[in-house]
């Protein structure tokens, strides 16, 4: 890069050593650092509200904001309106048992008042408004009863004095972070401002814009330079909006770069070339009791593609839960097999890995393959006989947990590996089992074809991105004559309707889930509280019914006795504290009943209910929670954060049954990091992106980058070298696939 860039900001006219080493502490170190180091917020001085205008609009009884209700989190700030504004006086106030409150009285520029009111933390509060002193203020506005236009411990920050000009005239204006460290050293709001216009100044001439030109004319993206001008200095909101999509975009299309040259990698690799006719599958076809659906039969065309290719298979299987993945799975390994290789069937715990095992051989029964199961646990006599028949190739699939990579398995030409419930899986385990299943099939570099399948719906624009180097087939169809299980939202006070409802199943032949979330603290206390819900149903809810009780402090055989128990009908009820595992197959179970729903996660709900409604009845599930939610409920827009949340979960629920629009909904309530990990998913944290609301622009830039990469597969051309350059200073692993030193 350019010396511009790189040359150390103590040489920057302004800075010195002693703001340098205070902007140090913030990784600020060169010009082109501080250049990108961006506002956090924009104080939009052309748009923020006025006191008058918000106490005509609260006059008028108008909805501030006429949104529907806000799925989206975001969207709960738009309840707050921005000022500035001047503390022109402050008083306390007596009231109730003793109590204080501080009030504020402050005015601005449309010279109306208005008043906050603190209600605790008085002491800080005291110390900190300053009478005269001007604020920007974020926060609802309310009415009080003398319409004055008042606020209840809004979000204020102080306008440094040198910056009021700016804050006068209707400009953006950048609000930067700064640091403790930075006050101390002189750099206030505007001197930061000035800072960086310089460094902006110096830098601009010399930056070079990664996106080749045609990809920014086809996209219709600003200039990195008046991208980054804007950003710093917007001249209108339309502008900054720009800018911002074209970081968003750069950004984007950098990453799926290396995804595409990473796949285009995996695409070049030699592969088993598998002929797609399998007289077991057909055999099977025929024996089914249903038939397929037409998902599953597109899936199973694009999978037989993958197998025939010549290329190993990267695919994902998505699927919501019942969806059918386990008979897809099961005639994709029955190509490898009838083409002569192993397949291997991974899953997360011993429960699904027994339950996959016995599905299996049941629908291969009368058939002479052979399947075997290979978890913890077992006796060594017994895994020494499986493992001979998996190494001498006597076992035709082979199903297990972790115990699959964990020592060193000699496989017999293992051509395909199906990894199920995957994201419970990291990246190390997965390419664990793949360099056994390698090494078995001979040293000439042949790779086996993957398929991994996901019961945990994943909305689009993060699986283009998590997984953007997997190919995605999506079962989005559900086996015919399935009824959406029935979802409501109950209330503690009407829990003996519940049970009554439950009566009436059960004594209908059906069984029934009930779940609580444990919240004691110790695990001494958690199977306390575990026992006495059990006793208290088992005795005085549903004395003339067997109920089963499953809990965290069971072994795990203990906790597959019980499930197989309840699967055989021996119990009516399975009352559960630790989560159901996921897969677990019942059909007969209609009723699921979940208490204090509003602490479990919208996932977490959704694959607990999809423990229902696995059969032909219709199936019902409720979501219990205190009655004191039910005042929350109807005034959900006015509510915090989290309780706002947890309203948001519970309505969704009620309202859907599609795992691909609750998975949306959990996205933008939680964000991608918390629902992957982004860490241990080897995903990077994007600074600019927002997965859950970017969604279009995170399509655009992937089509545009998977097109360069088709025209250009290893960036060699001349009019690529920027970009190039951009690509392996952002992501240092890249060279490998440019197939550079
Ligand atoms: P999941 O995708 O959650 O793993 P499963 O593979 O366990 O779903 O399938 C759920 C149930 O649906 C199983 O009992 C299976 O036999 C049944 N099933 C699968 N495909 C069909 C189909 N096309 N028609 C009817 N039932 C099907
Ligand atoms: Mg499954």
């Amino acid at each position: 890069m350019e010396p511009v860039a790189h040359k150390e900001l103590q040489y920057l006219k302004g800075v010195g050593p002693r703001r340098a080493a205070a902007l140090a502490q913030s990784g600020i170190q060169t010009v082109y650092d501080l250049a990108f180091f961006l506002p956090r917020a924009y104080i939009d001085r052309t748009t923020t509200t006025t006191l008058r205008a918000l106490a005509l609009t609260l006059q008028k009884q108008e909805h501030l904001f006429q949104q529907p209700f806000p799925l989206a989190e975001e969207r709960l700030l738009l309840n707050e309106v921005t000022l500035l504004i001047r503390v022109e006086s402050l008083r306390e106030h007596t009231y109730g048992n003793n109590r204080q409150m501080l009030i504020a009285t402050i005015s601005d520029d449309s010279r109306a008042s208005g008043a906050i009111i603190f209600w605790n933390r008085l002491d800080y509060y005291r110390r900190f408004l300053q009478v005269g002193q001007l604020y920007i203020l974020a926060g609802r506005p309310t009415l009080d009863r003398r319409g004055v236009v008042t606020f209840h411990h809004p979000e204020l920050e102080p306008v440094d004095p040198d910056d009021e000009e700016l804050y006068r005239i209707g400009r953006i204006v950048p609000k930067y972070r700064l640091t403790q460290a930075m006050r101390q050293a002189g750099l206030t709001q505007s001197r930061l401002r000035a800072l960086t216009a310089t460094a902006l100044q110096q830098l601009l001439p010399t930056l070079e814009d990664p996106l080749p030109e045609e990809v920014r004319h086809a996209h219709d993206l600003l200039p990195l330079t008046e991208a980054l001008q804007q950003l710093h200095f917007p001249t209108s909101t339309e502008q900054l909006q720009r800018a911002r999509h074209r970081m968003k975009f750069e950004e984007m299309f950098l990453f799926q770069l290396l995804l595409a040259l990473r796949r285009r990698d995996v695409r070049q690799e030699k592969g088993l070339r598998f002929n797609p006719r399998s007289a077991h599958a057909r055999w099977l076809l025929q024996r089914l009791p249903f038939e397929l659906t037409r998902a599953q039969k597109r899936v199973l065309w694009e999978i037989a593609a993958d197998l025939s290719s010549g290329h190993p298979m990267n695919r994902l299987l998505q699927g919501d839960v019942g969806s059918g993945k386990t008979i897809v799975a099961l005639l994709t390994m029955l190509v490898a097999v009838d083409n002569g290789y192993q397949a291997i069937l991974m899953a997360p715990t011993e429960i699904l890995a027994e339950q996959h095992y016995h599905t299996l051989r049941r629908l291969l029964e009368g058939s002479e393959l052979n399947v075997v199961q290979l978890v913890g646990g077992q006796n060594t006599r017994f895994r020494q006989e499986v493992l001979e028949q998996i190494a001498t190739g006597k076992a035709h699939i082979i199903v297990g947990t972790h115990a699959l990579f964990e020592s060193p398995i000699a496989y017999c030409h293992a051509g395909l590996i199906v990894i199920d419930e995957q994201h419970r899986f990291g990246v190390l385990q997965r390419a664990r089992l793949r360099e056994l299943s390698r090494a078995s099939l001979g040293t000439d570099g042949v790779v086996p074809h993957v398929l991994v399948m996901s019961a945990t719906p994943i909305p689009r624009t993060l699986s283009m991105t998590l997984y953007g180097d997997l190919d995605v087939s999506i079962l989005d169809e559900l086996p015919p004559g399935r009824k959406p299980v029935l979802t409501k939202v109950v209330f503690e006070s009407q829990l003996p309707q519940v049970y009554e409802f439950l009566r009436s199943q059960l004594r209908a032949g059906r069984q029934a889930y009930i779940v609580y979330p444990l919240i004691e603290p110790s695990e001494k206390l958690q199977l306390k509280a575990a026992t006495e819900h059990f006793e208290q149903l088992q005795q005085q809810i549903f004395p003339e019914f067997r109920c089963g009780l499953l809990h965290g402090q069971l072994f795990w055989y203990e906790k597959e006795e019980v499930m197989r128990a309840f699967a055989r009908g021996e119990y009516h009820i399975l009352v559960a504290t630790t989560v159901i595992e996921v897969g677990i197959d019942v059909p007969n179970a209609t009723v699921m009943l979940i208490h204090n729903a509003e602490r479990f996660g919208l996932a977490q709900l959704h694959q607990l209910r999809g423990r229902v409604g696995r059969g032909s009845e219709q199936s019902y599930c409720f979501l219990a929670t205190c009655d004191h939610f039910r005042y929350h409920w109807y005034r959900a827009e006015e509510e915090p954060r989290e309780r706002l949340a947890a309203i948001v979960r519970l309505r969704t629920l009620e309202q859907t049954n599609d795992g691909f629009r609750i998975a949306e909904v959990d996205l933008r309530l939680r964000g991608p990091g918390d629902i992957l990990g982004t860490r241990q998913s080897g995903m990077p944290e994007f600074r600019y992106t927002d997965l859950a609301t970017d969604g279009p622009i995170i399509t655009r830039a992937r089509q545009a980058a998977f097109e360069l990469v088709r025209q250009d597969p290893s960036l060699c051309r001349t009019e690529h070298a920027r970009l190039r350059r951009a690509l392996m200073q952002r992501y240092s692993d890249v060279a490998h696939w440019l197939d550079v030193a």
